[in-house]
């Protein structure tokens, strides 16, 4: 699998505005923010492209470890009371643009549904 540039945000390659930090799980900024708290989640680990590579045998402490993070997140950027949307795009009709897991973490305003 080719390198994104989420593995360069993990090795502080490059910089991101990092809100969250654990062995496991990385959180930052979304650089182009759909919300008022726009946050990526994704695992430490490169080898998951996509939530369509999940398996319960392989993921599942990693998978209760990135929700924890979110609602971490959301406690720390004050919309863990007010609501926040979790949003994994997979593959190509998705709009899916980076190879590598991560869970967009959307609020601070009123949502609209469905997406587009
Ligand atoms: O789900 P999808 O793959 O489309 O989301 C990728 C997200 O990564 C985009 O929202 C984009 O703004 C974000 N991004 C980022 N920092 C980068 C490259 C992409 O926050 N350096």
């Amino acid at each position: 699998m080719a390198e994104t540039i989420f593995a360069k945000i993990i090795r502080k390659e490059i910089p991101a505005d990092i809100v969250f930090e654990n062995e496991t799980v990385l959180a930052f900024k979304d650089i182009n923010p759909q919300a008022p708290v726009h946050v990526l989640i994704i695992p430490k680990i490169t080898e998951i492209e996509s939530a369509k590579d999940l398996s319960t045998e392989k993921h599942s402490k990693l998978l209760g470890e990135l929700f924890n993070a979110a609602n971490e997140i959301a406690k720390k950027l004050g919309v863990f009371e007010s609501g926040f949307r979790l949003v994994i795009n997979s593959g190509k009709d998705s709009g899916q643009e980076v190879p590598h897991l991560h869970i967009h973490l959307l609020g601070g305003r009123k949502l609209t549904w469905p997406p587009g």
